[in-house]
């Protein structure tokens, strides 16, 4: 069975075919410029190939909810060209196949969840530290929507003790994208993230406001397993700094065997960055079987 999965991005748009055990056949990268532009360029990569359903991962805001009028719309994004623009029915028709839709993290999430690190466990988090922060979850092996879909990078956090950098993000003024986002590194030190490489205090702070909202989730949704991607966690000494303040930051408060093995709970990811079309290719599998 041939499947189609569209990791739709703010720059790029990561088009692929695969089958239903997540083997990749043919992978293509268009840049994300007006839907006048991009979509024929979607639609004729994806022409070329026998598929049988498509899945489409998306940055937002968007409409994951089915039963809604809009299901499958791009809605509020700052991205003006893409705001309330309906790219999975266009997909949809274009190709006359069937079509999932989620937010990229849930995908990501769900990739994970399907053939990676997250397998067998029920309840589950991706979080992307990159020019964004966006967090994919799963409860019970169901992504989550709720209202909308989960903003998790958006959480407010305490700051740091002498951090006085304004922060990044135009809505809050202390939340983890606005404080810990690689715009949000680069704004505050001046340089590009990599350049940072050599600098402790740089990975400390940073450390420390992923780790409190890795205790906010971990309180909140009691997930079983956290995984942490995205171009700023390609920084790996970050990895043992964030699980050290993570238990510094709970205290004790929560003794789980998990908590016992830090080293196993909070993870990289497992699928050399296929995370996210992988789980579009497992949407697209869903909508087959709906
Ligand atoms: P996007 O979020 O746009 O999909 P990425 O996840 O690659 O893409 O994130 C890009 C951000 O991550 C940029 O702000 C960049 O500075 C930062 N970044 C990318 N690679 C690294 C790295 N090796 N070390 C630190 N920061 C990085
Ligand atoms: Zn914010």
């Amino acid at each position: 069975m041939i499947l189609g999965a569209l990791e739709a991005g703010g720059t790029k748009m990561v088009c692929a075919v695969g089958d239903e055990q997540g083997n990749i056949m043919d992978r293509c990268s268009i840049p994300t410029e007006t839907p006048e532009l991009t979509m024929p360029k979607l639609i004729g990569y994806f022409k070329q190939f026998p598929i049988e359903a498509i899945g489409i991962g998306t940055f937002g805001p968007a409409d994951v909810k089915p039963k809604s009028d809009t299901y499958g719309f791009i809605t509020t994004t700052p991205k003006l060209a893409w705001k309330n623009y309906n790219i999975m029915g266009v997909l949809q028709s274009e190709l006359s196949i069937p079509a999932g839709f989620d937010t990229d993290v849930n995908a990501a999430a769900l990739g994970e969840a399907t053939f990676g690190c997250m397998q067998n466990i029920d309840t589950g988090i991706y979080i992307t530290i990159g020019t964004g922060v966006g967090v994919g979850i799963f409860v019970n092996r169901k992504l989550l929507h709720g209202m909308l879909h989960p903003e998790g990078g958006h959480i407010l956090l305490e700051r740091g003790t002498n951090d006085s950098y304004k922060g990044c993000c135009p809505y809050h003024t202390n939340c983890l994208e606005g404080l810990a986002s690689g715009p949000a590194l680069e704004g505050r030190y001046g340089k590009k993230a990599i350049e940072l490489k050599d600098m402790p205090d740089v990975w400390e702070l940073e450390a420390e406001y992923i780790a409190k909202a890795l205790v906010n989730y971990i309180l909140i949704l009691s997930p079983e397993r956290i995984v942490l991607g995205g171009g700023v966690m390609h920084q790996e000494q970050l990895f043992p700094l964030i699980r050290k303040k993570t238990a510094e930051f709970l205290n004790g408060y929560v003794d789980t065997k998990q908590l016992h093995d830090l080293g196993s709970y909070i993870v990289p990811p497992s699928l050399n960055d296929n995370q996210g079309i992988l789980g579009c290719i497992k949407l697209a599998l869903d909508a087959l079987h709906n």
